[in-house]
């Protein structure tokens, strides 16, 4: 009797993961979805926080994938060790801070380990050569299969044709004639193969499958380090990152402002962790602010909260201060003239 062959896929949400996922179970592969939660994907609640998202539909797309093809979808929260990716990538980084190499190295990786713990035979992805300028060529790609440890346990369905065999097409457990050789960036061929395959809705995501490859949050990120004197984050920065205008006047303290009714209200839930700002003579944001600051400083901060508000043209705007003190959050009011647009300093805005 036939083994029953077993394969995980690396489902990232977008079509060429749910093309090659689609072109293995169609040649009668067990096959299951694997997808890594780093704390930078693009997925989830961020994009139901702006209304200008609004028309984007609010699903995790690697969940739908996997429903529409009717698999199961294993979601591997590796937020800890992924940092080390992030912050000290063996390959370095892509254009933004995106360390897409390392990233993939280590995804496999993963994936590898997983497949031994859980007795299945092979690893598939929706890479295709030449399809991104960092991880997907046609000399990195087997520095993927070496440093993930995978070697030709890696099986690349749309693009195998035009790679070495490896192990589940040399065994037989997959036929290469039906897999496929594209290559290079364009996607005409995974839209035709959608077509074929009945594949009528898919996520399109704009440039990565992650914030990294963002260069306003890159800038972000990177500044964050620079003013903490350190290469590190937790969960909760990260998600800062995605969220709000951010300006910072003085080396040792940041503004993160609400743009819109959303954001102000994805911002409440951190009023606890930081001293915050809301002006209350006008409508207007919620300000959290991000470090220790002194009077001199806050001065700014309100002035900067009041510009910000529907108050801006107003002579005068009161707001309401919540400081941090320790544990507790002490409350005082002021009156402060909202800042002239142009007398913020562009270098403030990041
Ligand atoms: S875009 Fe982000 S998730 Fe995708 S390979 Fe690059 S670093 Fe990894």
């Amino acid at each position: 009797m036939k083994t029953q062959r077993k394969a995980i896929s690396l489902i990232s949400g977008g079509l060429d993961s749910m093309l090659a996922t689609k072109a293995i179970l169609d040649q009668g592969v067990h096959v299951e979805g694997i997808n890594f939660y780093t704390g930078f994907c693009v997925e989830g609640h961020t994009h139901a926080i702006r209304k200008k998202d609004k028309a984007k539909p609010k699903r995790n797309n690697a969940l739908w994938v996997a429903e529409q093809l009717g698999i199961k979808l294993h979601i591997i929260d590796i937020i800890e060790e992924y940092k080390d990716v992030v912050i000290n990538p063996k390959h370095g980084y892509g254009s933004n801070l995106n360390p897409c190499l390392d990233c993939k190295c280590f995804m496999v990786k993963k994936a590898h380990e997983w497949i031994q713990e859980n007795d299945f035979d092979f690893i598939i992805t929706g890479e295709v050569v030449g399809q991104r300028p960092m991880s997907q060529r046609r000399d990195t790609m087997p520095v993927i299969q070496r440093e993930s440890g995978a070697e030709d346990r890696l099986l690349r369905p749309l693009c195998a044709k035009i790679l070495p065999e490896t192990l589940p097409e040399r065994e037989g457990w997959v036929d290469r004639e039906q897999l496929f050789g594209f290559n290079g960036r364009g996607r005409k061929p995974q839209i035709a193969l959608a077509g074929k395959m009945g594949i009528e809705d898919y996520a399109q995501p704009a440039g990565g499958c992650c914030f990294l490859t963002d260069a306003a949050y890159s800038n972000k990120l990177a500044d964050l380090w620079t003013t903490r004197g350190e290469r590190d984050y937790e969960l909760d920065d990260i998600m800062l990152l995605k969220v709000g205008r951010h300006l910072r006047p003085r080396p040792h303290f940041k503004l993160i402002v609400g743009r819109e009714e959303g954001e102000n209200r994805f911002l409440e839930g951190y009023r606890k962790q930081f001293t915050h700002i809301i002006p209350i003579s006008h409508p207007g944001p919620l300000v959290l602010v991000d470090g220790n600051i002194n009077e001199e400083d806050l001065e700014i901060a309100a002035r900067l909260t009041a510009r910000f508000s529907q108050g801006k043209k107003a002579a005068s705007v009161r707001v309401e201060v919540h400081s941090k003190k320790g544990d507790t959050t002490e409350m005082t009011e002021m009156d402060v003239t909202p800042y002239r647009i142009e007398d913020i300093p562009t270098e403030w805005y990041l």
